[in-house]
């Protein structure tokens, strides 16, 4: 079913709304941005709200448990396998009431995976459990008037000690280094510069932990090493084309394999 949020927008509300997303901009806009900048029409300044795909429900949930288990070791907490397992079951519950999801009756079979995960990851992972965090869900900026661009914000979901950035994702198949890399690019960039503006130091690296919802689950850890300058340079050059598009309200599709999981199908065939 297609439900806007709100009544269309007016052509001014549709101008304001393009100046707010000039003001600043994040990992995910760009991301969406660079791939289909009609889906970001759809996404954020038409705001058009749809019913989340089942993958994308577990991996917030999936997220949130990860979130409880970093901040308990951040808070010198011993949270235990049971304790994470709870949550997960509560939280699977609790975030249902305001949200729609198309679970095509396959709820416990995704509930169930996502358990999964977590218990993979917890059995797996390479953190132990007296490992503290240096930072955790933490919101961070950075201003780039210097170069001409927007203030670039962002939430670093945890930054492990000595300043490794760690950012966790779930995933229907086995990334490859090369692959995570270059797919992910633009939002280790942006982690990377939010982290050094906030703390003046560069950070040691930056880590992609990957829950893979195989038949077995597993985890896949990918380390990359700090942005480089041509990183930086690559990010800005997407900033910049960002800005310039919006203020030319390019918003043209850009049909690809992306958009078999598109949930604005039904509006770009009609968009002409
Ligand atoms: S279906 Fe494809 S081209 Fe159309 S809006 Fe979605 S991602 Fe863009």
């Amino acid at each position: 079913m297609i439900a806007p949020a709100v009544a269309p927008p007016s052509q001014s509300g549709i101008k304001d709304r393009l100046d707010v997303l000039q003001e600043t901009v994040s990992a995910s806009r760009l991301n969406c941005w660079q791939q289909c900048r009609l889906k970001f029409w759809f996404r954020y300044v038409l705001r058009l709200v749809k019913p989340s795909a089942p993958a994308l429900y577990v991996g917030s949930i999936v997220h949130s448990v990860l979130q409880s288990w970093n901040l308990g070791r951040w808070r010198y907490r011993s949270v235990n396998l049971e304790a994470l397992k709870q949550t997960f079951h509560e939280n699977w519950k609790e975030e249902q009431v305001e949200a729609v999801i198309n679970w095509q009756g396959e709820e416990e079979a995704e509930r169930t995976t996502g358990w999964a995960l977590l218990e993979t990851y917890f059995r797996d992972t390479p953190i132990t459990l007296d490992e503290k965090p240096e930072a955790v869900e933490v919101s961070v900026e950075a201003d780039l008037s210097e170069h001409g661009l927007p203030k670039l914000i962002g939430v670093i979901d945890l930054v492990r000690a000595g300043g490794r950035i760690v950012d966790f994702k779930t995933a229907s198949q086995t990334p490859t280094v090369k692959k995570a890399q270059h797919l992910h690019e633009a939002q280790t960039s942006c982690y990377a510069i939010m982290y050094r503006e906030s703390t003046g130091r560069k950070e040691t690296g930056i880590e992609l932990h990957h829950l893979v919802k195989l038949k077995k689950p597993k985890i896949v850890v990918t380390p990359l090493e700090p942005m480089t300058d041509n990183q930086q340079t690559r990010l800005f050059k997407g900033i910049e084309s960002y800005v310039a598009g919006l203020d030319r309200e390019d918003f043209v599709p850009s049909p690809g394999l992306h958009c078999q999981s598109c949930e604005f199908w039904n509006e770009c065939r009609r968009w002409s």
